[in-house]
């Protein structure tokens, strides 16, 4: 088992799959020589960090492997690490932080771009919409994950699996919504969730398309990593240890498929 290491509040496992995991905002640590930031959003994702270690855990018992790992053990009242450095944070001293968690998952990318030539990066985050789905950020807004799949199709450049198709031999919708896609698989699992093939889009239209890992660190502007953020409602999930075990095994059954599927790597061997 990979221990992590920690430094500048920043927790990072060195992983040994083609898979990067971010959690930007399930920290709580809030040092009193770093002024909190005054304009912003600063809602901890609450437990993310737990169910985070949860998967690693579990990724470890269904594999024997590692994916790699970046947590942020700052709270967002300081630094919030999924937003560009000029809104990220007010207080300089903070800047070493932010540099930490990028410098880590840039890092991570390179490793995995030289030894696998391809891999998977997420970003985790909690919600609390009313319906409690967990909802995956391709960058589509739910106006277009409405449109006829005719004109849903068109959109595969603006989405954060720009390059997925490069590995793939499923279609652009089949990675989005289709049986395959980690929506349905999840679906599958018990863990109603949006796209997939059962919920397509968000009826209610509370949906959150990702942000800026998702921008920067998916393949939006290419390579051979894709991206996906994904937001994990409270209820049922995360809200006790029991639940976020349960999802957490779900969560790594539905990502070896995905992997399987769609870049033909077999975390199991
Ligand atoms: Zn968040």
């Amino acid at each position: 088992m990979i221990e992590p290491i920690i430094k500048n509040h920043i927790r990072y496992y060195k992983g040994n799959i083609p898979l990067i995991l971010s959690t930007p905002h399930g920290g709580e640590v809030t040092p009193d020589d770093i002024d909190d930031r005054n304009s912003g959003v600063f809602d901890w994702d609450d437990y993310t960090l737990e169910l985070t270690e949860d998967i690693v855990n579990e990724f470890f018992v269904q594999t024997g492997k590692t994916p790699y790992v970046v947590i942020g053990e700052i709270s967002r009242k300081k630094v919030d690490l999924n937003r560009q450095r000029d809104v990220a944070y007010e207080d300089e001293k903070a800047k070493v932080i932010y540099d930490e968690f990028h410098h880590l998952i840039q890092k991570s990318e390179k490793e995995i771009d030289k030894k696998f030539a391809k891999g998977l990066y997420i970003d985790i985050h909690g919600q609390s919409h009313p319906k409690a789905y967990t909802e995956f950020g391709y960058l589509l807004f739910n106006d277009m994950l409405k449109l006829e799949d005719s004109h849903l199709e068109d959109y595969q450049n603006q989405t954060s699996i720009r390059t997925l198709c490069r590995f793939s031999s499923e279609s652009f919708l089949e990675q989005l919504k289709g049986p395959h896609s980690l929506g349905s698989l999840m679906c599958n699992e018990g863990y109603d969730s949006i796209p997939s093939m059962k919920i397509p889009y968000a009826i209610d239209g509370n949906y959150f398309e990702g942000a800026f890992d998702t921008i920067r660190y998916g393949s939006l502007q290419g390579g051979n990593i894709s991206g996906i953020q994904i937001e994990f409602p409270y209820k049922n999930i995360r809200d006790t240890k029991e639940h976020r075990q349960k999802c957490a095994s779900s969560f790594v059954k539905s990502i070896i498929k995905f992997m399987n599927v769609h870049f033909e790597i077999n975390l199991r061997s």
